[in-house]
């Protein structure tokens, strides 16, 4: 039967892929969004599809709709652009999670919320596992977005315990890909983009740091698959490509697959900038019998080809 379904953030990033993705699985989409981070361009091919709907909406205002499901992605999640206004990060992820639960509660909508590996902060644990609570500073630059996808956390687990409602979360881990903004300050789009224009490449630190990426595709499957599990679980479970990366590694195969005559140079690491970062995804491949496919060469090389359809 054809859903009726509201994403949040649907004109960002990740938000326009998985719009794209509910309206081929035979859906009817409502995407709102603000247009901090996001933009129309991203979702502008949706746009005549007879099931789609776009809202200019900011979250941390209460907004009325029926549908049944709900994905709250709404918030940035570069560090550039969520440190840009702080305040307001906290405020969407918080007051986001409240507007967008107490909806659900009133509607009988599944909600499911899009979290991070942020809420590991500089983890102590490696790999990491959903039981492990975190190595996060309250007071420093990153922690407007952490500890604000924290506290959305609680507000999800709360509604649930308190209110019977049916949440769903899961820990995002690096994703990237297509539709990622040239300018977003991510590191995969920085390197691509850099490379692309024979610019520099920027490494922050001196590279040792690690990251592990998965390619969009596959998030957008676990979520999903995520978003059907039954009322029994709810998370939080991590969403991630185990496979881990040096920020040099990356570099170079950046370097080798776009063929660039671009060289790497190192500027200051930012503050409270995690060391290390895996998800230990067993839980998904129990619960949601999920795991990614697509591995760094190949994602990146999808990722170089759009980059080149863009930047001029
Ligand atoms: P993005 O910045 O491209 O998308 C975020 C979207 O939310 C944008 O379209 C932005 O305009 C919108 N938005 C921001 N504040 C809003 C507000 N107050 N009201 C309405 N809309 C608002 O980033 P993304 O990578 O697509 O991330 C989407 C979600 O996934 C975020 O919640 C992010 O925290 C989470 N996440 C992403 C990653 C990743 O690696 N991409 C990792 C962990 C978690
Ligand atoms: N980074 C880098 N050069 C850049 C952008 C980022 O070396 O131009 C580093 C950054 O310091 C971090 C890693 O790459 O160690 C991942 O950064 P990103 O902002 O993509 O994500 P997050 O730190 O939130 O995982």
């Amino acid at each position: 039967m054809r859903k009726k379904i509201l994403v949040t953030g649907g004109a960002g990033f990740l938000g326009s892929h998985l719009c794209e993705r509910l309206l081929n699985d035979g859906n009817e989409v409502v995407c709102l969004d603000n247009y901090f981070t996001g933009q129309k361009q991203n979702v502008v091919h949706l746009l005549n599809h007879p099931y789609f709907e776009l809202i200019r909406h900011d979250v941390t205002m209460p907004f009325f709709i029926e549908v049944d499901e709900i994905y709250n992605l709404a918030c940035p999640a570069s560090p550039i652009h969520y440190q840009y206004n702080a305040i307001k990060t906290v405020k969407t992820s918080v007051m986001g999670a409240i507007n967008m639960l107490g909806l659900a509660k009133r509607i009988r909508a599944k909600i499911l919320q899009a979290s991070t590996s942020e809420v590991y902060g500089d983890p102590e644990v490696h790999p990491q596992v959903e039981s492990y609570w975190g190595h996060v500073n309250p007071i420093g630059i990153r922690a407007c977005y952490d500890e604000g996808k924290r506290c959305a956390e609680t507000l999800f687990v709360n509604y649930h315990r308190q209110n019977n409602v049916n949440i769903k979360i899961i820990r995002i881990f690096n994703t990237y890909g297509p539709r990622m903004h040239p300018h977003d300050g991510r590191v995969v789009s920085n390197f691509i983009v850099q490379a692309l224009q024979n610019q520099d490449i920027t490494i922050f630190g001196d590279g040792a740091q690690t990251r592990s990426f998965q390619y969009v595709d596959d998030l957008i499957n676990g979520m999903i698959k995520m978003m059907a599990t039954g009322n029994d679980f709810t998370g939080p479970v991590n969403i991630g490509n185990p496979n881990e990366f040096t920020m040099l590694e990356l570099a170079e195969k950046v370097i080798k697959l776009t063929g660039t005559k671009s060289k790497i140079v190192f500027e200051p690491l930012p503050a409270d900038d995690p060391l290390q970062r895996q998800p230990n995804i067993s839980l998904a491949k129990e619960k949601l019998n999920w795991e990614p496919k697509i591995e760094l060469e190949e994602g990146l090389t999808k990722t170089i080809e759009y980059f080149k359809t863009i930047i001029k």
